[in-house]
């Protein structure tokens, strides 16, 4: 099997975009991600650059306008982004999710109607799982739909909807039979059409609200939002995959793609080590202490060391993970173990750049400080380390049953 044999060669073409993506991130997101941060405002600008360059269309057809790329590429790409701030790879990171939920599981009308559109990045999407009630538990969602006068009638609250406000679809996992056994049998996929930036909808899409977004900790300047279905109605041509094929599915497709979802966190968990580490070496050879560059201290080389060695652990299994996935292979566990392993590495660096950094890590003048605060995130999304470990015990197993 070739996967394994260099996992981080690069085409050309993917030499030629992730030295694209560098030179944005360089060039156009880190001198401003500061500003966009402490402000916890939409980089508006840089989205609008991104669009340009073809970025929310990295995985989606060349028939439908996108580029066309495989996952391999795509989790280099958000790699790059992430090493200049983690939201700016938020914002394009459900709307990957919902493309891939498209691309393997959409009629073809819905394919015509939303992937060209998503491909320019002129809608975006977003992706719901989590209610106030469950996140790692998905089987236990409250949301339904039932059938009224040949549409579904949606309601139900939603939580931690990334960009919940400014997308344009949800991709939304809802109830449609609540008393199925086992449960994961009655629950649907729905692609829900609301207007973006638009907190009260009206008209078709009334019943849809958005709530202001949620105050966090880091991941600023993405919006996190809950949502309020009361009574919206979605029609029967909206489920996924419609509505003879898709009924009852939505639970198998969105585990689907979360798989590829985790393979993007593990990519975005080595975009933020990676730069927690460049931070920490540059910081290391200019800060002084006790007659020389503090970088000459055994202990602050044995912290590069350390860093240095999961950042490339992690980029081994997250690119492997990736170049299963494109050949059509299992890789369920794998991307697992990245998810995990990177999203702790990212955790691991970052903490480490910060002490290198002694009391000017703590300081928000310097950059460490809002990695150190958007590191986290990445061991909660897409499933927390915990749930990683049960779904690699549980592959393992499953691979070695005696
Ligand atoms: C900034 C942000 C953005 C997000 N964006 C999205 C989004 O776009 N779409 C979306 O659907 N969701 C999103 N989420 C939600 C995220 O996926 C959930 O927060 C996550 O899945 C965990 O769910 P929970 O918060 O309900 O925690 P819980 O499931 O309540 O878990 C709480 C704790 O218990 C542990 N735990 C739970 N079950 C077990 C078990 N069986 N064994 C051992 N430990 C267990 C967990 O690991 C965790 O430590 C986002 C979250 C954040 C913070």
């Amino acid at each position: 099997m070739a996967v394994a044999t260099d996992l981080i060669a690069k085409t050309d073409e993917q030499k030629a975009i992730t030295e694209m993506v560098r030179q944005f991130a360089d060039e156009k997101i880190l001198p401003n991600a500061e500003h966009y941060d402490h402000e916890d405002e939409f980089p508006a600008p840089i989205v609008e650059q991104m669009k340009d360059l073809g970025l929310f269309g990295v995985t989606i057809p060349e028939e439908y306008g996108g580029m066309g790329l495989d996952l391999t590429t795509y989790a280099m790409i958000v790699e790059e982004l992430s090493r200049g701030w983690i939201s700016i790879s938020g914002i394009v990171n459900t709307h990957f999710i919902g493309s891939y939920l498209l691309m393997k599981f959409g009629t073809e009308e819905q394919k015509q109607k939303y992937l060209a559109r998503m491909a320019t990045g002129e809608i975006r999407a977003a992706f719901s799982l989590s209610e106030p009630e469950c996140g790692s538990d998905v089987q236990a969602i409250k949301t339904t739909a039932r059938k009224l006068d040949g549409a579904y009638e949606i309601n139900g609250q939603k939580m931690w909807v990334t960009n919940g406000l400014l997308s344009s679809l949800v991709f939304v996992l809802v109830k449609t039979d609540p008393s199925a056994e086992p449960k994961y049998k009655g629950m649907t996929c729905f692609i829900a059409e609301k207007e973006p930036g638009v907190s009260e909808n009206s008209g078709e899409y009334a019943g849809f609200t958005v709530p202001p977004k949620i105050k966090k900790l880091g991941y600023k300047g993405v919006e996190s939002t809950e949502l309020v279905f009361d009574g919206y109605r979605c029609p029967a041509e909206n489920i996924l995959g419609g509505e003879e094929a898709g009924l009852g599915q939505g639970f198998v497709q969105m585990m689907d793609a979360l798989e590829v979802g985790r393979v993007n966190v593990a990519a975005r968990g080595v975009g933020i080590a990676q730069r927690a580490l460049e931070l920490a070496l540059r910081y290391s050879q200019e800060r002084k202490a006790f007659g020389k560059e503090i970088a000459q201290h055994q202990a602050i080389q044995f912290k590069l060391a350390d860093m240095a060695t999961q950042v490339e652990a992690a980029r081994l299994l997250t690119l492997r993970a990736a170049r299963l996935k494109d050949a059509g292979e299992r890789s369920d566990l794998e991307a697992g173990m990245a998810k995990l392993f990177a999203s702790e590495a990212g955790r691991f660096c970052v903490e480490e750049s910060l002490r290198i950094h002694g009391g000017y890590g703590y300081s928000k003048e310097y950059e460490v400080e809002r990695l150190y605060r958007d590191a986290p995130l990445l061991l909660i999304g897409e499933g927390t380390s915990e749930i990683q470990r049960m779904v690699i015990g549980r592959k393992l197993l499953q691979r070695h049953k005696i």
